[in-house]
């Protein structure tokens, strides 16, 4: 179990789509303890494997003390509309708001290869949505129609003084 360096936008890694995973053994028990100790240590509320550099269909989630092993996941339902703040540890010191699902079902296996499904709203529906998308090799930003003033740099967040939402928001990386 190891803490790893997170790659950042402009690594050309993070745009590859992530392949499924058939085999449950020694390597994808490694790669999903490096990355939920790299997301910890972030710290942040998920990680995909594509931002360690590997091109699989895995990502962690913990959000509320529950963590989410997401091997293969794939989301079979999604719900209505929520807009909020949003990071990406790929993309330190910016955010912005970008709208997803508000609540989404999700397939997937555990490290196992045991399969389960999740619904979640809220904070975790948010970051499965933010999670899968670097599987399929999109970033939030790809969301957004004018990143000059779209993407809100943290600094100006804590220049204009952030209220409670905002603050939330720096723990809301993925
Ligand atoms: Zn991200």
């Amino acid at each position: 179990m190891s803490v790893l360096p997170i790659l950042t936008l402009g690594d050309p890694r993070l745009r590859l789509k992530g392949q499924p995973v058939d085999s449950f053994g020694k390597y994808l028990h490694e790669l999903i303890d490096d990355l939920t100790d790299t997301m910890r240590h972030a710290p942040g509320v998920g990680l995909a494997a594509p931002q360690l550099g590997e091109a699989v269909n895995v990502a962690v989630v913990e959000v509320g003390g529950r963590l989410l092993e997401l091997v293969n996941p794939r989301i079979v339902r999604a719900d209505g509309d929520d807009r909020d703040l949003e990071g990406c540890l790929s993309i330190p010191g910016f955010f912005a708001y970008v709208t997803r699902a508000e609540k989404v079902w999700v397939v997937a296996q555990d490290r196992r290869g045991k399969k389960y499904k999740i619904a979640g709203s809220g904070l975790l529906g948010r970051a499965m949505q933010h999670e899968l998308d670097h599987l399929d090799g999109k970033l939030f930003i790809d969301y957004l129609t004018d990143l000059e003033t779209e993407l809100i740099p943290v600094g100006r967040l804590e220049e204009q003084g952030m209220d409670e939402e905002e603050r939330e928001a720096l723990a809301r990386r993925g």
